[in-house]
């Protein structure tokens, strides 16, 4: 739901063109397109013996009359019962239609003995075949990863145009909320969510406009989240349950909030709500860290992923083997903090001790959620288990 509402508001995104060293995680806003065929030249892949593949044979002999180096222009060129000496990346010589890896020859002053066969373009990569001049090599649309970065520099794409970072608005609620450099009085906590979520929105390239707690007092929300609708989208924490001063849910319907969801079946985070406000998304997570902290993962990551002009990326869920039992109440998907290692040649999670959604320190522990389905009461030790690793 989430991903089908955000597409349908996804309007015209500004552009920058950002230096390539700087261009990591963001999102392409026009083509990469090469500028020259890859390879520029028919270009040897191994080291070794420039020949014609039809002179070649066991025991064949032919005439070394050169040699060519990486970056070397060739001028000579291989005819019946000759050959270039050639290095790793360098253009095959005139006449030349395959390279007899060095390892597959003897050599005795300029005669060159082959060991075998080899077939016409074997160990050569022709021009243009990776890459044509003009082609497209990156498509408007993807994030930009360390091999994406390669692929620009090879086309000469010093300053890609990427989609501007969304912003999105962090606005955490509650009275007993402080700020996390403050000194707490006894019955206060340090806001920990606002930091979380902005690090979890700059993972994903998005650019974090961190707003702040707002008292669980109507005229304060409704001051808070009127600005916090200026940014792309805008995600609150706390507010969002039964309890008397959970005032999110009114203060969002006053702006004329469309409801798409207002709970989920999962634990932590059953509480979720996700609206749209003024055409802008809106999710209202619940206030404990870990809560806050899933269903970002699960619910949000995808809605930013669109904001910046990509495809959401898919939650990357992996098998695991379940090293201790569990037991969990049934009606519910549960999302356990849990460690994953590889002590063998599968891997094996084990779920952490912890309080419930409020143990942060537990899930600072933890590498990864482990997935607990609905119909499961117990799962026992051995069984294989969903598992959603972080970062
Ligand atoms: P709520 O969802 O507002 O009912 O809050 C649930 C629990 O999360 C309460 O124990 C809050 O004190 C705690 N909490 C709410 N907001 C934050 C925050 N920004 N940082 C840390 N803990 C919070
Ligand atoms: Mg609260």
């Amino acid at each position: 739901m989430v991903i089908a509402r955000v597409t349908g508001l996804a309007g015209v995104l500004q552009t920058d063109s950002v230096p390539l060293r700087e261009v990591l995680g963001r999102v392409l806003a026009h083509d990469v397109v090469s500028d020259r065929d890859y390879p520029p030249f028919d270009r040897s892949i191994r080291d070794g013996y420039a020949v014609q593949a039809a002179d070649t044979h066991p025991g064949a002999q032919l005439k070394c009359i050169g040699e060519l180096k990486a970056g070397d222009t060739p001028s000579i060129s291989v005819s019946a019962g000759s050959s270039v000496q050639i290095m790793t990346g360098a253009p095959l010589p005139d006449g030349a239609d395959a390279v007899v890896m060095i390892e597959h020859t003897s050599r005795e002053g300029d005669s060159v003995t082959l060991d075998r066969a080899v077939r016409s373009g074997q160990h050569v990569v022709r021009k243009g075949i990776e890459q044509s001049a003009g082609g497209i090599v990156l498509a408007a649309g993807t994030r930009i990863g360390f091999a994406e970065i390669a692929a620009a520099a090879q086309v000469g794409a010093s300053h890609p145009v990427v989609t501007r970072k969304p912003r999105v608005a962090v606005l955490s609620t509650g009275d007993e909320v402080v700020d996390f450099a403050s000194s707490p009085g006894p019955f206060q906590i340090r806001n920990s969510n606002s930091v979380s979520l902005g690090a979890q929105i700059s993972l994903l390239g998005g650019e974090a406009v961190i707003l702040g707690s707002a008292k669980d007092r109507l005229d304060e929300l409704r001051t808070m989240i009127s600005a916090g609708l200026e940014a792309d989208a805008l995600i609150l924490s706390g507010g969002v349950s039964m309890g008397k001063y959970d005032l999110v849910e009114p203060v969002l319907r006053e702006f004329g909030a469309e409801f798409v969801f207002d709970a989920v079946a999962i634990r932590p985070g059953k509480p979720m709500v996700f609206a749209i406000c003024r055409g802008k998304p809106v999710f209202g997570l619940p206030g404990n860290p870990v809560s806050t902290m899933v269903t970002f993962d699960l619910f949000v990551q995808p809605a930013i992923d669109i904001l910046a002009g990509a495809e959401p990326r898919p939650l990357p869920f992996i098998e695991a083997t379940l090293t201790a039992p569990l037991a969990e109440k049934p009606g519910l998907t549960h999302f356990l903090p849990a460690r994953l290692t590889w002590s063998d040649d599968s891997p094996n999670v084990c779920p952490i001790v912890w309080q419930g959604s409020g143990d942060v320190v537990a899930m600072a522990h933890a590498n990864c959620l482990l997935v607990v389905p609905p119909e499961r009461e117990r799962i026992e030790a051995g069984q294989r288990v969903q598992v959603l690793p972080r970062g």
